[in-house]
């Protein structure tokens, strides 16, 4: 803690101003000069990350532009620059700094998540493509989603499904979009890996996310509906860790995991996984093994909060900042909004086009620009439609107000607040 404190010091002998709430740290640049300051937030991020929600305000976001996801979005700082006008920050950035040159971000998604199979050797409960029928991508309709992101700019591309090492053509794939020059990242569950596939991924994929439901033969059997060895599972796991980088291990939260937290959170270390992501469940699951009640995962952010093991834990998709109470509380719990709901990435269906969230079944078409431009998406991102106690709040740029799939589920439209948003 002293050397957090000692940093923060420094940040503020720059003429930065701290603010500390709980798990929040606030940095406002105030009247610190960019290039100064910007080390110093790069080792608060890369040392105090997982257990705090680290906010930059009053910087140029393009000033660290790997760290755009902890900038304050939300509007009203518009940058007056016009060498900013066609930047996605501009209408909440405040703008270079005398001396610094600004670097637009273009207006485009940050990542293509590609569903390349609905296919898959297991029938999870919580499942998007539950009940489909099997089908593939075209090979041909995959090149033409990495031409379109090579003229947009986009440089992330997520190989998903299914089990995306059902796909005939993933080696293929992956080879042409490395050769497009994209970072790599693939999501499995890790039962098809040998030592084959973990030394191809060693060299091409630069993020693997492995499914885990269960944390025993029993449940991850039940929640993944077809009978497993949860042992050899456990023993691919260790191999991918091993052998590939930056590894992540995602659970959807079900009853089961709130019930055995201290179980999984065992398996786990003894798999050496370093980071694990955990979901809420979507609105459609009918397993009632993930109908979850707010009082419910109220129970495991309580019982998150006081882990204090090594591993990095993150609640990666919607959820309500605000859900047990004051958001400095648990911030450092949730990752928010940003990569669903049309705000950040583009899902591409295997029947060819574009939706804005592996959830959200909305057609956007075929082209990747038109599709994130469609009134629908930016609408999405514009959180208009939150109510006022959302948009007047901190967290919003990041919560998004929570999920609009679960608002469309509970309330009938998209435009409703989230079940889970507590009432005043
Ligand atoms: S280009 Fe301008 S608006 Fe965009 S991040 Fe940089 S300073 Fe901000
Ligand atoms: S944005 Fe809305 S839902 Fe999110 S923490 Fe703030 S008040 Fe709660």
């Amino acid at each position: 803690m002293r050397a957090l404190v000692s940093l923060l010091r420094r940040i503020e002998g720059l003429g930065g101003r701290v603010r500390r709430n709980g798990h929040l740290i606030d940095i406002h640049a105030g009247s610190a000069d960019p290039v100064r300051l910007r080390p110093y937030l790069y080792i608060l991020l890369n040392r105090y990350e997982r257990d705090h929600f680290i906010a930059i305000r009053n910087m140029p976001v393009c000033a660290m532009p790997d760290a755009w996801d902890h900038f304050f979005q939300m509007r009203g700082r518009v940058s007056r620059d016009s060498r900013c006008t066609a930047c996605r920050f501009h209408a909440s950035c405040v703008g270079p700094s005398r001396g610094f040159m600004p670097s637009c971000f273009a207006d485009i998604p940050r990542e293509v998540a590609i569903e390349v199979t609905t296919a898959c050797n297991l029938a999870c409960g919580i499942c998007f493509h539950a009940g489909a029928d099997s089908r593939h991508l075209p090979l041909s309709a995959l090149f033409k989603v990495f031409k379109q992101m090579r003229h947009a700019g986009c440089h992330y591309v997520r190989f998903t499904g299914g089990e995306p090492l059902l796909y005939p053509h993933l080696q293929k794939a992956v080879i042409t979009a490395k050769k497009f020059g994209f970072q790599v990242s693939l999501n499995t569950n890790g039962l098809l890996f040998d030592e084959a596939r973990a030394e191809f991924f060693r060299h091409y994929a630069d993020s693997i996310l492995i499914s885990m439901q269960g944390c025993d033969s029993l449940s991850e059997s039940r929640l993944t509906g077809i009978k497993s060895d949860f042992r050899a599972k456990l023993r691919r796991i260790r191999l991918i860790a091993n052998q590939c980088r930056h590894v992540r291990i995602g659970t959807v939260v079900s009853q089961h995991l709130i019930d055995h937290l201290a179980d999984y959170l065992r398996i786990l270390r003894s798999a050496q996984a370093t980071y694990w992501e955990l979901y809420r469940p979507i609105a459609a699951s009918l397993h009632e093994d993930y109908q979850l009640k707010q009082g419910d995962f109220i129970k495991l952010v309580r019982c998150l909060k006081r882990y204090r093991g090594p591993l990095s834990i993150k609640v990666a998709n919607p959820v309500p900042f605000c859900i047990a109470g004051d958001p400095a509380n648990n911030c450092h719990l949730f990752l928010g909004g940003l990569w669903d709901d049309g705000h950040t990435r583009l899902v591409l269906d295997t029947r060819g086009f574009y939706k804005p969230s592996y959830a959200m079944n909305k057609d956007l078409g075929t082209d990747l620009l038109k599709a994130w431009r469609n009134p629908l998406v930016r609408r999405l991102r514009s959180l208009v439609y939150l109510p006022t106690k959302c948009r007047r709040c901190f967290y919003a740029g990041w919560c998004k107000g929570g999920s609009r799939q679960w608002a469309l589920h509970s309330g009938g439209t998209l435009w409703t607040s989230d079940p889970w948003m507590p009432h005043e």
